[in-house]
């Protein structure tokens, strides 16, 4: 009899014993009856966590007396060995095992052969079914098979409390319940407290017997041709370029995705009478104990790749597609991720999501910029969340101290709180600043203006009293739709920022698309083969190519602005030309508007991001077309420092407190003092204490920071002297400290700036 049959007679008889009356314990009686005789076996033996040991639940073959009075410890005999390790044991002489523990109570010493799968539920086992017999022998390979598609099965029984009662099923599912504390690196400031939500839900499997099984098996024949599709189109995507080491990881993806071998194993459980889904998490399961024997790390991060596939396959076949943004967000959302795109982060709604937590991530990435914006704390870096906080666990964020508690104590949890008024209270200082205008202790009014790029941003402006928005990146109404966003709409927004806006400027950045911000509607025709998309075609390179794009935005712009003032800034500008062609295009459209009569804007300044370090070294050249130049730190240092601002591997490599940034910086603030161009800071630097000190002691005064960011800046331009500072940046950098960061923050405390 091949496994798949053996297993099959085991599941139709399994299924009779689920329709028949019989209370729980009969049910669990009759199963151990029925696996002993279809696999012709003297004993067979289930175990179950209860209260953290393994209990006898049901026995055929040893003293019926033992039945929930033996128990073990998770990792003391056999059982608790195997449970431990969610391995099989087949052992044709169980004494001969070191881990074998003789318990008197069961009658087994009679019995010399022993096979024990572990009964597993999310990754761990809650439980072991066994089989032993008199004669010493190993186990086939089909005997084993069949009990561990007859373990699978158990376990979503039990675990459904189909076979045991409701109580006995919540002390089975194996919880971490101990407090665990993770850390990682602060991406946003702040603190949360909720309930941990997966971005990928787990996915669940409400049917584990196939009804018909031929049903079954087309089911999976679909799902593996739009997986291998899906697969297909990822090599032409923007992200993946041509070459190097992505393909080689594509390579590999694809051959598992199309491995003969895999979807035969898949065939082989629904042949056993397992439904689709039942049969993906069989073979994903029998695949991952076996690599576990295999202590290779290569072939670990292999296992990666195909648990991707697999949970991509029964996305695909159990139709549970979407991410958690769509499926009912709970009020408390702790979201834990590997890593999100800006897109996907978008569509969560903020007033649910209270922090996110990332096993990746890194401070200038676009996902973290707009998690800023959203004002959600955001720890990254975590290695290993996903094993460590599990879906519904409790969990305490503290981005600002780099750490998160999963489970955690009471006491704790009082501690946390007594932080959070805290914090409250200091918000509510700021709050106090919002009307306040920023001088520093020496008399200069610097600008504390905010980022921003949704309709929502612009309710902050009047809440935390910023002096305008310095950026607003225009492409995040590109990013949250579905489609390109026609003229008419984009006029929409901008008109209603600057109505919002009032007096106060707005500063709008053309579309900067492409680098870590890939449009999804765009993607697969324009962005094809850009091997390295932050240096590659991306914002005004895009933009002047596309005229098209480039010439429905200033027109909504112009239109936006009627009768106002109206900032334009372009990003990436690498070379003079490409803002005289940028800002020709706005000069064509407002000639066509005046030809037109109709209401043009007051004033029209134009400006232009400086992050591009090419630029810094033709200001002579460049300044006389602008009248204003905003530098975006985030960009600028990634290619002054040639480091991927969204590789996590470098987020903590180089600090922005470096001489090389801080020198080029002063370059810069130097090349425009007496050019009338006014100067500011737009990165992400510009929003955090030591390095917005660092930024006016080398001449910005003007600083356009994230929303939250405003209180706090504002606090600190107060306990500033400029004079003070601006010489002591001298000296740090004309000999700078081995450690620029400690000498500064040693600066400050003792001239009494809080940089809490
Ligand atoms: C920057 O590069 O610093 C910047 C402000 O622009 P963005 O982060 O949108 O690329
Ligand atoms: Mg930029």
């Amino acid at each position: 009899m091949s496994a798949a049959a053996a297993a099959r007679q085991i599941l139709t008889r399994l299924h009779e014993v689920m329709a028949s009356r019989l209370h729980a314990q009969g049910k669990l009686d009759q199963v151990v009856d029925i696996i002993a005789e279809c696999l012709d076996s003297e004993v067979c033996s289930i175990y179950l966590l209860r209260e953290g040991m393994l209990e006898l639940f049901a026995t055929h073959g040893l003293n019926a007396e033992a039945v929930h009075v033996t128990r073990m410890a998770v990792g003391e005999g056999l059982v608790g060995t195997l449970a431990e390790n969610v391995e099989t044991l087949n052992l044709a002489e169980a004494k001969a095992h070191p881990d074998f523990q003789y318990r008197p109570e069961t009658g087994e010493e009679k019995f010399h052969s022993f096979a024990g799968v572990p009964i597993v539920y999310r990754e761990r086992a809650v439980g072991a079914l066994c089989v032993q017999h008199v004669d010493p022998r190993r186990y086939e390979d089909i005997e084993i098979e069949a009990l561990q598609t007859t373990a699978m099965v158990l376990s979503e029984l039990i675990t459904n409390n189909e076979l045991i009662d409701e109580e006995e099923a919540r002390g089975l599912v194996p919880v971490d319940t101990g407090p665990a504390t993770i850390t990682g690196l602060q991406l946003v400031k702040g603190l949360a407290s909720g309930t941990a939500v997966y971005h990928q839900p787990r996915i669940t499997i409400d049917q584990v017997m196939a009804e018909d099984i031929e049903v079954e098996r087309q089911r999976v024949y679909r799902a593996f041709d739009r997986m291998r599709d899906q697969i297909d189109n990822l090599a032409d995507r923007a992200e993946f370029g041509v070459g190097g080491e992505h393909e080689e990881v594509l390579a590999t993806y694809k051959m598992f995705a199309y491995d003969e071998g895999w979807s035969r194993r898949i065939n082989e459980a629904i042949d056993a009478g397992l439904t689709a889904e039942a049969a993906i998490e069989r073979v994903q399961q029998r695949t991952r104990m076996r690599m576990r024997e295999i202590d290779d790390p290569l072939l670990q991060d292999r296992m990666h790749d195909l648990e991707d596939l697999s949970n991509r396959l029964l996305r695909i076949v159990s139709g549970q597609l979407g991410t958690a943004a769509t499926q009912g967000l709970r009020g408390d959302a702790i979201l834990i991720a590997k890593n999100l795109g800006p897109a996907e982060l978008l569509e969560y709604d903020r007033r649910r999501l209270k922090g996110v937590i990332l096993e990746e991530g890194s401070l200038t990435a676009h996902v973290v910029i707009v998690a800023r914006a959203m004002g959600v704390p955001v720890l990254g870096r975590v290695r290993g969340l996903r094993g460590v906080v599990q879906e519904g666990d409790f969990v305490l964020l503290d981005a600002d101290n780099g750490n998160a508690v999963a489970r955690p104590a009471q006491q704790v949890i009082e501690a946390f709180d007594t932080r959070f008024a805290k914090s409250r209270e200091r918000q509510a200082i700021y709050a106090e600043l919002r009307a306040v205008e920023p001088f520093t202790r020496c008399g200069t009014r610097i600008e504390v203006m905010m980022n921003a790029g949704l309709r929502d941003d612009i309710s902050s402006l009047a809440l935390v009293g910023a002096d305008g928005i310095g950026l607003f990146r225009t492409e995040f109404q590109f990013l949250v739709s579905a489609t390109l966003p026609q003229r008419e709409r984009q006029f929409r927004l901008y008109r209603d920022v600057l109505d919002a806006a009032g007096d106060k400027p707005v500063v709008f950045r053309t579309v900067d698309i492409g680098g870590d911000k890939a449009l999804p509607y765009l993607r697969e025709t324009e962005f094809e083969h850009d091997e390295n998309p932050a240096m590659g075609w991306r914002a005004l390179r895009v933009a002047l190519e596309r005229e098209g794009l480039l010439k429905a935005q200033a027109r909504a712009l112009l239109e936006a602005a009627a009768g106002r003032s109206l900032y334009v800034m372009f990003p990436m500008v690498s070379e003079p030309w490409e803002f005289d062609a940028a800002k020709a295009v706005f000069d064509g459209q407002l000639a066509y508007l005046r030809r037109r009569k109709k209401l043009l804007p007051e004033a029209i300044r134009y400006g232009a991001m400086l992050e591009v370090p090419a630029l810094a070294e033709v200001l002579d050249l460049f300044l006389p077309r602008v009248s204003f130049l905003s530098i975006g730190t985030n960009d600028l240092t990634q290619f002054l420092f040639a480091a991927d601002r969204a590789n996590p591997k470098l987020a903590e490599r180089y600090d922005w407190l470096s001489p090389a940034i801080l020198r080029f910086l002063r370059r810069i603030s130097q090349a425009t003092v007496g050019s009338g161009v006014d100067l500011g800071v737009c990165g992400e630097m510009g929003g955090r204490r030591l390095e917005a000190l660092a930024l006016l002691g080398l001449g910005f005064r003007r600083l356009s920071i994230t929303p939250v960011s405003v209180g706090p800046i504002k606090e600190l331009v107060r306990q500033v002297d400029l004079r003070e500072l601006e010489k002591a940046m001298q000296g740090w950098l004309a000999t700078p400290p081995p450690d620029m960061r400690a000498a500064m923050t040693e600066w400050a405390v003792g001239h009494g700036i809080d940089l809490d």
